[in-house]
């Protein structure tokens, strides 16, 4: 009696264990970013915004040191008003934002096209910027791990291939975005191995 049900024990722990074993939570994913009403934001003019279907993922970063200390709400609040002000863009010109602590921040409505000092044109491309400057430090633990997870997400939602998850400067001359710290992980293929990994 006991060895007829091994095989239905060894069954059910196989299907548990498979479902347990798989790390990425789209449903998690999206319930921990902090919208934009949450950090003190405001949404943007639709009338202006250029829609867009996302067909490509982009690493962008800060470009400026941000210390430990500084406080992200009050960098995002900032970065929204300049880029309304100063830049007269209708928003943040990225989609999501990543602090030092890997926390994932809502930026510009995915569902609109981002903004760009540089020459390639964005629209298509969900925008993904990390805090500091990456020519001068190197991306934290929890900052890649954030990466990877934000992009998982996307790639999964908008079954973007993995081929077009790069960064900036694979589409501008003018720019090192996202420094050559960060880029690493792009260019050795880190980042494209853990969102394929992840997915399956
Ligand atoms: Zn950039």
């Amino acid at each position: 009696m006991t060895f007829r049900l091994l095989p239905a024990i060894l069954f059910f722990l196989f299907i548990f264990g498979c479902s347990s074993s798989k790390e990425f939570s789209v449903n998690n994913f999206e319930s921990g970013i902090v919208a934009v009403a949450q950090w003190g934001g405001t949404p943007a003019n639709d009338s202006l915004a250029r829609k867009h279907t996302i067909t490509h993922i982009t690493l962008h970063h800060q470009g400026e040191s941000f210390p430990k200390g500084k406080d992200p709400i009050q960098y995002l609040r900032n970065l929204q008003t300049w880029s309304r002000n100063s830049k007269k863009w209708i928003d943040i010109p990225y989609h999501y934002i990543i602090d030092l602590d890997g926390k994932v921040y809502a930026g510009r409505d995915i569902n609109y096209a981002g903004d760009t000092n540089t020459e390639y044109d964005p629209s298509g491309h969900a925008l993904i910027e990390v805090v500091g400057n990456f020519e001068e430090v190197e991306p934290n633990e929890a900052q890649l791990d954030a990466v990877v997870r934000t992009m998982t997400w996307l790639a999964i939602k908008y079954k973007v291939p993995a081929d077009s998850t790069r960064s900036h400067r694979d589409y501008s001359q003018q720019t090192v975005c996202p420094g050559k710290n960060l880029y690493r992980y792009i260019e050795n293929g880190y980042f494209k191995e853990k969102v394929m990994e992840n997915r399956d």
